[in-house]
C-alpha cells in the first residue's frame, strides 16, 4: 500500500479504479506492458473504432463538401485497413513490449522513413494524412475522460492538475473523486469539486505517479489522504467511514421542511449556489430556501468556444425561477477572469488575472458581450422571484454603469412587448476591498448585498488564491476579514438592507455562529452542504 498526503478540498471518502487523465495527447509516455496480448487486443479495438469513425466522417462530409472532397477520408480509412501497417504495428508491441500509443506515435515516423526509400509505397505522398490517422488512433488508445465517462464503469480521476472548465463537466456518478499533482485550496476547481461533493486530494506533487494508472485508490477527503493499493485494514475502516457519511446524511434528510432557527428563534435563511442547469435539480432536492448564487459565467464555460445566446441563457434562468417558485434566485452576471477563463470570450493576456480586467469591469469594456445577459435574466424575472447582481464591484460609478445598461435592456423588451418585472431587485457582490469601505453609499444604490469572502479574501491579504505556495499563510479566519464583514453587516442594515454571504466562508460550520449573532440574513453555500449548514443552526443557542 502506497500512503500519499496533499490538500484537502473537498471532503468524502472514494474508493474507485485511478485513471490518468492526459490532456494533451503530445506528451505520450513510453510504458513498459507485461500483458503484450491484451496491448496488441486494444489496439486492434482502437484501430477498428478509428475505422468506423472515419466512414461517419467520410458519410457527413459526402453531404456537407461533396464526394471529391471527402474522398481524403475514404483513403485515410485505406491506410488504417492496410495490412502492412497493422502487421507493423502489432509485431513492435510484440517484440518490444510497450504501450501501443507510443508504438503507434514512433512508428508513423518509421514508416514514412521506410517509404521513402521504396518504389510504389502506398504512403508515399500521404505524409499527413499517415499522421493524421495516428493521432486518431491514440486519441481514441488514450481516451479523455469525457468518453470515459460516456461509456466506462465510475472511476477516480488523477491529472497534473484540473481546470475549472473540466470539474464543471464532472459528472458525480462517473467521477467519484479526482487527485491532482498541483492545483490550490481556493482555486474554483476546488469550489466546483466542494459543490459537487466529489472528494479530491490535490497538491499530491510527483509522487502520483503515472504507473498508479488501473490500480485501486482510496482518497480519504477529510483528511487529505490518498491509498493505492489499500491493505485490507485500510479498505474496512475507509469503507466504514464511507457508510458513516452516509448515514449522516441519511439523519440529516430529517431536517427536510424544517425551519433553519437558533435555539433562541433566530432565523437566517439558506439558500444554495449553482452554476448550471444541473445544478438547479440539487437545490430541489437540498430543500435550499432558494438560490443565492448563480455563477452564470459557467454557462460561457459549458459551451466551450461558443457564445452561449440570449435564449439559451434565458431557458436555464427560466427553468431557475419556475423551479423556485416564491424562492429567490439572485442570478449574477457573468464573472469572466481570474481563473474563470472562458474560450469564447478574449480577454487577452494578463500578467494579473485575480487584478486584472475581469467581473464588472468586462461590461464596463464590452457591453455587446452583456446587453443579452441583461436581457435574459430580465425576462426571466417575468417568470420568478428573480434578482440581478454585480461582481467584483469596486466603485459607484460601475454601479451607474451596470443599472444605465439595465435600463437599456428594459427599454428595448419594453419596445419589444416583452414581460419583466420593472422592479427587480439589484445586488453587488462585496468582495474587493473597496466595496466593503463604501458600503454605505452603495447601501443606498442597490436593494441587497452578498458577501464573496472567496475574493475578499485574497484581495484583502493581497494573496493569490491560486498560489500553492501561500497556502500556509492564507488564512481564511484572518481578523481583518471578520472586521471586514461586520462593517459591511452594520452598513448595510443601517439602510434597511439585505445582507448574504456567499463565498466559501458560508459553509464553514466553525463560523456560524459569528455570522448569526452580526445579523447576517442568509447564507448560501452548495447544495449538499445545506442541511448540515440547517443542523448547525438548530444547535446554536
Ligand atoms: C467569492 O469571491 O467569494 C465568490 C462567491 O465569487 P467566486 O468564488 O465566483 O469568485
Ligand atoms: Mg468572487
Amino acid at each position: 500500500m502506497i500512503t500519499l498526503t496533499g490538500k484537502k478540498i473537498s471532503e468524502g471518502i472514494a474508493i474507485g479504479k485511478l485513471t490518468f487523465y492526459k490532456r494533451d495527447i503530445k506528451e505520450i509516455k513510453r510504458i513498459y506492458v507485461k500483458d503484450v496480448e491484451k496491448e496488441i487486443q486494444r489496439y486492434k479495438k482502437a484501430r477498428e473504432k478509428a475505422i468506423a469513425e472515419l466512414e461517419l466522417v467520410y458519410d457527413l462530409s459526402v453531404r456537407e463538401v461533396g464526394e471529391a472532397n471527402a474522398a481524403i477520408f475514404e483513403m485515410q480509412k485505406e491506410l488504417l485497413e492496410n495490412q502492412e501497417y497493422t502487421d507493423f504495428i502489432m509485431k513492435r508491441i510484440l517484440e518490444e513490449k510497450l504501450n501501443a500509443e507510443y508504438i503507434v506515435q514512433t512508428s508513423v515516423e518509421q514508416l514514412i522513413r521506410i517509404s521513402s526509400h521504396q518504389q510504389n509505397n502506398p504512403i508515399q505522398g500521404k505524409e499527413e494524412d499517415v499522421r493524421d490517422v495516428a493521432i486518431r488512433v491514440i486519441r481514441i488508445l488514450s481516451r479523455s475522460w469525457k468518453d470515459r465517462m460516456l461509456t466506462d464503469e465510475p472511476f477516480v480521476m488523477a491529472a497534473r492538475d484540473i481546470y475549472p472548465s473540466e470539474a464543471l463537466q464532472f459528472d458525480k456518478a462517473k467521477v467519484l473523486g479526482f487527485v491532482t499533482m498541483y492545483g490550490t485550496i481556493n482555486s474554483h476547481t476546488a469550489v466546483l469539486a466542494r459543490k459537487k461533493g466529489i472528494p479530491a486530494v490535490i497538491g499530491l506533487g510527483e509522487s502520483l505517479k503515472e504507473e498508479y494508472d488501473g490500480k485501486t485508490i482510496i482518497i480519504d477527503g477529510y483528511e487529505g489522504k490518498i491509498y493505492i493499493e489499500p491493505d485490507y485494514a485500510t479498505l474496512t475502516k475507509m469503507r466504514e467511514r464511507k457508510d458513516a457519511n452516509l448515514r449522516h446524511v441519511r439523519n440529516l434528510e430529517r431536517l427536510k421542511g424544517k425551519e433553519n432557527i437558533t435555539q433562541s428563534g433566530q432565523r437566517i435563511d439558506i439558500c444554495a449556489n449553482v452554476g448550471t442547469r444541473e445544478d438547479i435539480e440539487n437545490v430541489l432536492r437540498s430543500d435550499a430556501g432558494g438560490i443565492g448564487l448563480f455563477r452564470s459565467e459557467f454557462l460561457y464555460m459549458e459551451m466551450g468556444s461558443k457564445l452561449p445566446s440570449e435564449e439559451q441563457l434565458f431557458q436555464v434562468y427560466k427553468l431557475a425561477a419556475e423551479s423556485m417558485g416564491a424562492n429567490r434566485v439572485v442570478v449574477r452576471i457573468a464573472d469572466f477572469g481570474g481563473d474563470k477563463m472562458v474560450e469564447s470570450v478574449d480577454l487577452g493576456e494578463q500578467a494579473n488575472p485575480a487584478i486584472g480586467l475581469r467581473g464588472i469591469r468586462i461590461m464596463m469594456e464590452k457591453e455587446e458581450l452583456f446587453l443579452p445577459q441583461f436581457r435574459a435574466i430580465l425576462r426571466a424575472s417575468a417568470l420568478g422571484n428573480v434578482s440581478i447582481m454585480f461582481p467584483m464591484v469596486t466603485s459607484m460609478e460601475e454601479v451607474a454603469a451596470a443599472k444605465a445598461l439595465l435600463e437599456k435592456a428594459k427599454k428595448q423588451l419594453k419596445d419589444e412587448k416583452t414581460a419583466y418585472n420593472e422592479n427587480i431587485e439589484i445586488g453587488v457582490m462585496i468582495e474587493t476591498p473597496a466595496a466593503v469601505m463604501i458600503s454605505g453609499e452603495l447601501a443606498r444604490e442597490v436593494d441587497f448585498f452578498s458577501i464573496g469572502t472567496n475574493d475578499l479574501l485574497q484581495l484583502t491579504l493581497g494573496m493569490d488564491r491560486e498560489n500553492p505556495k501561500l497556502d500556509k499563510y492564507y488564512n481564511p479566519y484572518h481578523p481583518a476579514l471578520m472586521k471586514m464583514i461586520r462593517i459591511v453587516a452594520n452598513n448595510v442594515h443601517l439602510e434597511g438592507k439585505r445582507i448574504s454571504i456567499c463565498g466559501d466562508l458560508a459553509a464553514d460550520l466553525s463560523m456560524t455562529e459569528f455570522f448569526v449573532q452580526i445579523g447576517i440574513d442568509e447564507l448560501s453555500v452548495a447544495p449538499h452542504q445545506v442541511l448540515g449548514l440547517r443542523k448547525k443552526i438548530r444547535e446554536i443557542q
